[in-house]
């Protein structure tokens, strides 16, 4: 369903009209269009706290795109910056600065305790008026879980609250912030976050806190254009909305796409697998045979498997008290036991291959609970759960993470009361309603082959929405 909304705000009585009404006024978000876009384009500043040690990598790939990259000078809490490398043009942030900037990002791994994060406003004060629209504001910290004293873990700790404020200011622009949290030596890992966060395809990713480890393995390499060249994808629930989405973006990407729905779907499946050169599975995954007949219909078609998409979900709303029993055990079937059962499947019979990815679709509902949604809730915050202990437990560089999107344009949503659907739209910090592509775009995220370094995460696709942590 289209956003009217967003659509008379962006024209020029609409817009004079909302500003002297006190209402917001959303900018559309500029999402990724070609294989062959620059991840970023225009003028980008990086700036390190003393003892950094993420600039000369993040310099290193912003280097690969068509960005001008210029580094802060002239601020004594700043002067590490100038390790950006030779490509990176000095820029005075202490007198008046002349360009606008798509990103400023900042490396604060280097912080060690509270006095150290003036260096962040330093960094930041002077320039964030400059930040364009659609601008990304990217934040590098060391995971506070491997900070050697309080002091250091509190500073680093502390940019989370940075990022999530500053990413509610600059969100009016269709800005967004993010924060990544890096491990000790796991600066070979960043590339594909990087790239992502300061690209248009997380144009609704915004106020989130990503941990990259290198505990999964070395970093596998991948094409900017087919990154997913050669890979197998099973996507449940592929016929519409988000599942559908994924679907065309895996395949995007590169990769050969199973999309399996009910049987029920399978004229719009058949629709989606045509469209995209991909294969149909009719099943019904809370089906006590769907393991195996999903084990079986990979190994006869492909051998193996390289990316598990958990996407297919219900909802069945009811307050408690009137919630009959099977709306309780549907949805935690279909939503959390489900996907339990494919995974221990596809594993125990060795079909994920290594570097292989499994991404669960949970809900912004399973994080800060939802009236009416005792069940879903339960089943959505039970998929983070699974995703944080199963990424202790894979090997081969395989990894786990999750999606929790907010409100998204869809079917489900399009049905929702009139009043809910205009607050969950705007009650964000871009102040509209996400797409599906900008949940599959997360999703392509996680899948491509030098992500083995993010495992274990729930990443919010939401807009930064005002409900929930
Ligand atoms: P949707 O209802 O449009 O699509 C869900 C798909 O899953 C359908 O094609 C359906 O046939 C399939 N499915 C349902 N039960 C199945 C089963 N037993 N076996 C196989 N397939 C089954 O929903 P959507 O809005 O596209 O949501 C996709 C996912 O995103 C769901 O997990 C949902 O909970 C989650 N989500 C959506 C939103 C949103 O705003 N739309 C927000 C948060 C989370």
């Amino acid at each position: 369903m289209s956003d009217l909304y967003l659509k008379l705000v962006n024209t020029s009585i609409g817009k004079s009209a909302a500003q002297s009404l006190g209402l917001p006024s959303p900018l559309p978000l500029k999402r990724w269009k070609r294989s062959d876009q620059p991840f970023i384009e225009g003028n980008v500043l990086i700036g390190a706290a003393s003892g950094g040690k993420a600039l000369s990598a993040v310099a290193n790939i912003v280097n690969t795109s068509a960005a001008m990259l210029h580094h802060a000078s002239n601020q004594d809490s700043l002067k590490e910056s100038a390790n950006a490398g030779p490509k990176a043009k000095p820029l005075d942030i202490t007198t008046a600065i002349g360009e606008s900037f798509t990103a400023l990002i900042f490396d604060g791994t280097g912080i060690k305790d509270a006095y150290g994060l003036r260096a962040v406003y330093d960094f930041f004060h002077p320039t964030i008026r400059k930040l364009a629209n659609c601008g990304r504001v990217l934040v590098i910290g060391r995971d506070p879980e491997s900070c050697r004293s309080p002091a250091q873990a509190a500073a680093q700790k502390a940019l989370e609250g940075f990022v999530r404020s500053v990413g509610k200011e600059v969100g009016k622009k269709g800005a967004t912030a993010n924060l990544l949290w890096l491990a000790p030596g796991s600066e070979s890992h960043l590339e594909s976050s990087v790239r992502f966060f300061l690209s248009p395809r997380s144009a609704y990713v915004s106020g989130q806190v990503v941990r990259i480890s290198k505990k999964a393995g070395k970093a596998g390499a991948s094409s900017p254009t087919a990154p997913l060249a050669g890979k197998v994808a099973l996507v449940t629930g592929a016929s519409r909305g988000i599942g559908e989405s994924i679907a065309d973006t895996l395949a995007r990407d590169g990769a050969t796409v199973i999309a399996l729905d009910v049987p029920a779907a399978m004229e719009q499946l058949q629709a989606v697998a045509t469209r995209i050169k991909g294969k149909t599975l009719a099943c019904d995954i809370t089906d006590a045979k769907a393991p195996d007949l999903i084990a079986d219909f990979v190994r006869t078609h492909f051998d193996g498997l390289d990316l598990i998409i958990h996407n297919a979900g219900i909802t069945r709303d009811k307050t408690l008290g009137n919630m009959p029993d099977h709306f309780w055990d549907l949805t935690i079937a279909v939503n959390l036991a489900a996907e339990e059962a494919i995974n221990e499947a596809l594993l125990s019979q060795e079909l994920l291959r290594p570097n292989g990815r499994i991404v669960c679709v949970s809900s912004i509902s399973g994080i800060a609970g939802n009236f009416g949604q005792t069940n879903y809730s339960t089943s959505k915050c039970g998929v983070i759960g699974y995703v944080e202990a199963l990424a202790r437990q894979l090997k081969n560089s395989i990894t786990i993470n999750a999606v929790a999107p907010g409100f998204i344009e869809t079917q489900m949503t399009a049905a929702m009361p009139m009043t809910l659907r205009e607050a969950g739209r705007r009650m964000n910090s871009l102040s509209q309603g996400g797409l599906p592509v900008d949940v599959a775009e997360t999703i392509a995220w996680y899948c491509n082959p030098a992500s083995t370094g993010v495992n274990g995460n729930t990443v919010r696709v939401c807009g930064q929405s005002f409900i929930g942590k």
